[in-house]
């Protein structure tokens, strides 16, 4: 069955108190840059640095009786909040990863109490051994992005923005499998179907893009990319997001590594916000000029803080990158 709003609003009331509330900010210098009233949801703010908690804690309110133990095959943000959210309801959490997680990712998630599963050279073989995994007694799958409550969860964000600021015209939703853009798009036109909602996302690797265009769910090679969040696939098999996102989003824009480079600079220096690379494709449209023209209030969701420390000091500094083969030119901000 499809979801609908009432999934949103039972979600919303499964995670409150579990999650932040997170405000939504107006940004001056974004507002003068676009020229209309801009704002920023704040989901740098949740404790797990994303606002994916918001999704796997309605995920983990609703598992099949006998449940015992949560997986999933995640090394970010997405594992971070499965391993939050179990040790909240006191079952235990199972990560899957490869061995070619880097450490720091591995004693992120172990300090939440969860346990690691280091199987294979690749996601591949961490996502097979986590389908195993869960066909055994008392364990439950939660998928990123792919499932009914992750998706009403994270459309709860779409509901406090409607509630906080009403007039709201457009909703930029940064886009990688699809989760976040499905539910927040459902909850924001069901209550005010006038809202635009326009996905972004980067131009390298691009799944969910890549799958509408094609109007069916397709692979592409994955890239390094500063936005490492928006890194993936959307599954072949892929049930409820591709379908919402297909029918929901009014656009789809890709920016590219160097204006993500740029809108990472920008709100650090003008907002003072840390966010990662995810996070600002937003403000990176905006600024490229890459947006239609807007008539009223327009938002984004500052979706993850959880960035590579090193990396970040290289960009907020305008050195160089290395993504993979592609060398960054780095560029001081200037305003
Ligand atoms: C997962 C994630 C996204 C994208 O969410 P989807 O539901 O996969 O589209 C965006 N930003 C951050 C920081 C994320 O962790």
């Amino acid at each position: 069955m499809d979801l609908t709003l009432a999934d949103v609003f039972a979600a919303q009331r499964a995670i409150r108190g579990k999650v932040v509330r997170a405000p939504l900010l107006p940004s001056p210098f974004l507002t003068q840059k676009s020229g209309v009233p801009f704002y920023l949801k704040m989901e740098t703010m949740q404790p797990t640095g994303a606002f994916k908690l918001r999704g796997a804690t309605n995920a983990a309110e609703n598992v099949p009786a006998g449940t015992t133990t949560l997986t999933c095959c995640s090394t970010g943000n997405h594992g971070r909040s499965v391993a939050y959210a179990a040790r909240a309801r006191d079952f235990k959490a199972l990560i899957c990863m490869s061995s070619l997680v880097p450490q720091t990712k591995i004693d992120g998630i172990k300090a939440l109490g969860a346990d690691i599963r280091i199987v294979g050279d690749s996601q591949d073989e961490a996502l097979a051994e986590c389908r195993r995994l869960s066909k055994e007694p008392g364990v439950t799958e939660i998928s990123p992005f792919d499932d009914r409550f992750v998706i009403a969860g994270q459309g709860t964000i779409g509901l406090e923005i409607l509630e906080d600021l009403p007039e709201i015209e457009t909703l930029l939703v940064p886009l990688s499998g699809g989760g976040l853009a499905a539910g927040v798009a459902l909850a924001a036109k069901s209550i005010k179907p006038s809202v635009r909602v326009i996905g972004l996302t980067m131009d390298r690797g691009a799944a969910m893009h890549a799958s509408i265009n094609a109007d069916h769910p397709v692979e592409v090679p994955e890239v390094p990319s500063l936005a490492d969040s928006l890194g993936g696939g959307i599954g072949l098999d892929n049930r409820c997001s591709f379908r919402m996102c297909r029918k929901l989003l009014d656009d789809v824009i890709l920016v590219s590594e160097e204006e993500i480079y740029r809108a990472v600079q920008t709100l650090y220096y003008e907002d003072s916000h840390i966010a990662e690379g995810a996070s600002v494709v937003g403000i990176a449209a905006l600024i490229a000029g890459k947006l239609p023209q807007q008539n009223g209030a327009i938002a984004t969701i500052l979706t993850g803080r959880n960035v590579d420390m090193a990396e970040f000091t290289k960009v907020v500094t305008g050195r160089d990158i290395h993504l993979g083969d592609l060398r960054l030119k780095g560029v001081p901000y200037a305003a």
